[in-house]
């Protein structure tokens, strides 16, 4: 039995999640409520009636809202075209109307859409926190292991130049590796191994790369090693 709690301010979200114990946040619902999903938590907090939705540029950036659903960025004209790219990697139109940019980063996989291009974007994220509103670099949030502060939205420059690259066995398969590139910015995640960015471009030796359903260790590696040549 799971119970719903619906706060009206990010404020409220917040405090709900610091008080009740084992509780997430529901977005879109995609890996929350999917057969076999990774998170069992009794408490869902839904934001998805809070103001923190939609795209918008500002001063020399694309703001986009952490309850943006990525087929809302796919269809965007100011997100950069490598962001929209991550975006249209989630393959049917049913998950890409309901999974949100927001849970898609929270969720930390080593197999996610949006990861490696946010973090090749030098994003930043506006979080929400017990302490107030906060800016952070996307990389810093990400290198936390668990956050419970309140992911708002994602601030990349406007115009911002990179290419994705994603292999699956299929489109609707989980990807072996996805990398992007942004002046200068790699970022690899690979499938059951790990996520590493930083500016080499074999920064994926960093991981320990390790066989899995979607291929072996040394197919893994070879993919890493081509995917942003050129
Ligand atoms: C068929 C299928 C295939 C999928 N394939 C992939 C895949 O290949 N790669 C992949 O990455 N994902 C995949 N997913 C998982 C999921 O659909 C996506 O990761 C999606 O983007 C999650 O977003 P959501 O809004 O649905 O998150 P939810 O399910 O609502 O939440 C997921 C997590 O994110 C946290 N969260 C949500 N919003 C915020 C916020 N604003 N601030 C802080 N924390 C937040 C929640 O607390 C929760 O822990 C798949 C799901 C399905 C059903």
């Amino acid at each position: 039995m799971r119970s719903i709690f619906h706060p009206s301010t990010a404020q409220e979200a917040v405090r709900l999640r610091h008080e009740i114990d084992d509780s997430v946040y529901f977005a879109g619902g995609t890996e929350i409520m999917r057969l076999g999903s990774s998170i069992s938590s009794p408490a869902l907090i839904d934001i998805s009636g809070l103001p923190i939705s939609g795209i918008r540029e500002d001063d020399g950036y694309v703001v986009i809202g952490a309850m943006t659903t990525l087929e809302e960025i796919c269809t965007s004209g100011i997100v950069p075209g490598f962001i929209k790219d991550a975006a249209a990697a989630a393959a049917s139109l049913q998950l890409r109307n309901a999974a949100t940019i927001g849970g898609n980063f929270a969720l930390r996989r080593d197999d996610s859409f949006m990861i490696p291009a946010l973090l090749a974007a030098e994003a930043d994220v506006m979080l929400m926190c017990s302490e107030g509103l906060k800016r952070k670099s996307a990389a810093e949030y990400f290198g936390k292991k668990e956050c419970r502060a309140l992911l708002l939205s994602f601030i990349i420059e406007e115009g911002r130049n990179g290419r994705y690259r994603r292999v699956a066995r299929s489109s609707h398969s989980h990807a072996a590796v996805t990398a992007a590139v942004s002046n200068g910015t790699y970022s690899y995640a690979i499938s059951g191994s790990g996520i590493a960015f930083g500016d080499q471009h074999d920064v994926w030796k960093e991981i320990e790369i390790k066989d899995d359903l979607t291929g072996s260790a040394d197919y893994k590696r070879y993919l890493s090693s081509v995917l942003l040549e050129g």
